[in-house]
């Protein structure tokens, strides 16, 4: 039986968890001091060796990313934070920052200092007001410690750290239009390559990271990589933050060690609601092909995910009982897209507009066999045709549960309405 491994949220239910001061209390910033003492390039096979991959989505090695900085670049390099958590079912980073800022600004100082940076930014939702003040008085408290600006901490390594919150653009997540987001443009994807590691944030080589990972730097670097890979599986190593939502008894953050199952974390949150059966889920957001009860056991790692039909994406575990129809739940998702498309390119602008227009048909009961045929053949001029993730990740919900739910798509236009919802439901009037 897999157990619960709290390293980054173990202190969330501290009342002072967010201060400098209860972070100091439990040995933080303890770790940058041995950091300090150590070479760089030391601290980045460390990270290597550790296995970490990117928890931001797609898991990519995050000591390679560090590796891919050119050496000989007359430009500065900067460290980028990914805090524009927008993910539908993706809640991690945001309460992560709420209860242990002070985790997430040791992280980056360290990093910043392993990858020979001496500018870092963290880029964070702007409706999370809360969150972004609790940011701004953690990196002002860090200030006032000496362990950001000049000569840190006596080492005669300089960090200048800036919070900056972006404007609400889901599409601002996505690490270049980030980067053109916080240069002052409007954010919208730049072709890849050159990747921000090579040109990035001003042209110089940048590292863009999750919040969750650089926050994981500090835990890796004070126990070891050993410590690290002795958790999770061997592709996947490690502890993640599993975020469980929906019709389950004890929603919340379950960090435990990737490849854990669905069915050991319902156990540990008590189970779907009362009365209640699992019918679909999400294993890493809305843009992760869906899941069924089938699906209970497979191991929520990387491998094991992918091998299943779906992506680990973020650990988003939306959990939806059989009360929900999974129709206008796609329609919903859909919905996001259509709105967050940045409209760069021909097939996300006008696929995602056209999956609102027919779903929305479909879901009141008015689509036709013909019209599920359109949606995967929409679905593959999507899908590796759009310039970024997000049109990708907008087929997801829609292939897989035609695919999976096949029947219930048409029992809305057999019976001329939602079955599920018999107010709105032509059938029932
Ligand atoms: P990606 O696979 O294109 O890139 C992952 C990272 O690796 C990037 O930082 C990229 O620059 C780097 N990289 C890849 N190949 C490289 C190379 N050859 N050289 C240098 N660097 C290289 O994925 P992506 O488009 O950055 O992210 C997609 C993922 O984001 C999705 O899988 C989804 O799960 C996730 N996502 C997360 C959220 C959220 O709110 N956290 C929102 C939307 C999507
Ligand atoms: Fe913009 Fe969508 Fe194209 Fe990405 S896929 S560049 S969000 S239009």
């Amino acid at each position: 039986m897999t157990t619960l491994t709290p390293v980054l949220t173990k202190t969330w239910d501290q009342p002072d968890s967010f201060t400098l001061a209860g972070y100091e209390r439990e040995g933080g910033y303890r770790t940058l001091r041995r950091a300090l003492d150590m070479e760089p390039d030391d601290l980045v096979q460390t990270v290597k060796d550790s296995g970490l991959r990117g928890r931001g989505g797609a898991g990519f090695p995050t000591g390679m990313k560090w590796g891919f900085l050119p050496p000989d670049s007359p430009n500065p390099r900067y460290l980028v934070v990914n805090a524009d958590e927008s993910e539908p079912g993706t809640c991690k980073d945001i309460p992560l920052m709420l209860a242990n800022p002070h985790v997430l600004v040791e992280g980056v100082i360290i990093s910043s200092y392993a990858i020979r940076s001496n500018h870092a930014f963290i880029y964070v939702r702007g409706e999370v007001l809360h969150v972004i003040r609790r940011l701004q008085a953690a990196v002002a408290e860090a200030y006032e410690a000496g362990y950001l600006g000049k000569d840190i901490l006596g080492s005669g390594y300089d960090l200048e750290l800036v919070v900056h919150t972006g404007a609400g653009a889901y599409i601002c997540g996505e690490e270049t239009a980030l980067l053109d987001s916080l240069e002052g443009y409007r954010g919208q994807p730049r072709l890849k390559p050159p990747f921000p590691a090579v040109a990035g944030l001003y042209g110089g080589p940048t590292v863009i990271n999750n919040v969750e990972s650089i926050a994981s730097v500090p835990a890796i670097v004070e126990n070891g990589a050993d410590w690290f890979t002795s958790m999770g599986t061997e592709k996947s190593a490690g502890f993640g933050i599993f975020s469980l939502s929906g019709h389950v008894t004890r929603p919340g953050q379950y960090e435990a060690p990737l490849g854990i199952t669905l069915r050991e974390l319902l156990d540990m949150a008590g189970g779907i609601r009362a009365g209640h059966r699992l019918k679909f889920w999400t294993p890493g957001g809305s843009s992760t092909p869906i899941f069924t009860d089938e699906h209970l056991d497979v191991p929520l790692d990387f491998e094991s995910v992918g091998a299943a039909g779906s992506m680990l994406g973020t650990r988003a575990l939306q959990i939806f009982d059989e009360t929900v129809c999974v129709v206008r739940a796609v329609l919903r998702w859909s919905e996001f897209y259509a709105h967050e498309s940045c409209g760069k390119c021909t097939p996300c602008r006008e696929g995602t507009y056209w999956y609102k227009q027919m779903l929305k048909r479909l879901e009141a009961g008015q689509g036709s066999e013909e019209d599920l045929e359109t949606l995967l053949d929409l679905s593959d001029n999507i899908l590796g045709r759009s310039f970024c993730a997000l049109g990708d990740g907008a087929t997801s919900p829609v292939v897989s549960s035609i695919k999976l739910f096949r029947d219930e798509y048409v029992q809305h236009f057999e019976r001329g309405g939602c079955p599920f919802d018999p107010a709105r439901s032509t059938i029932w009037a």
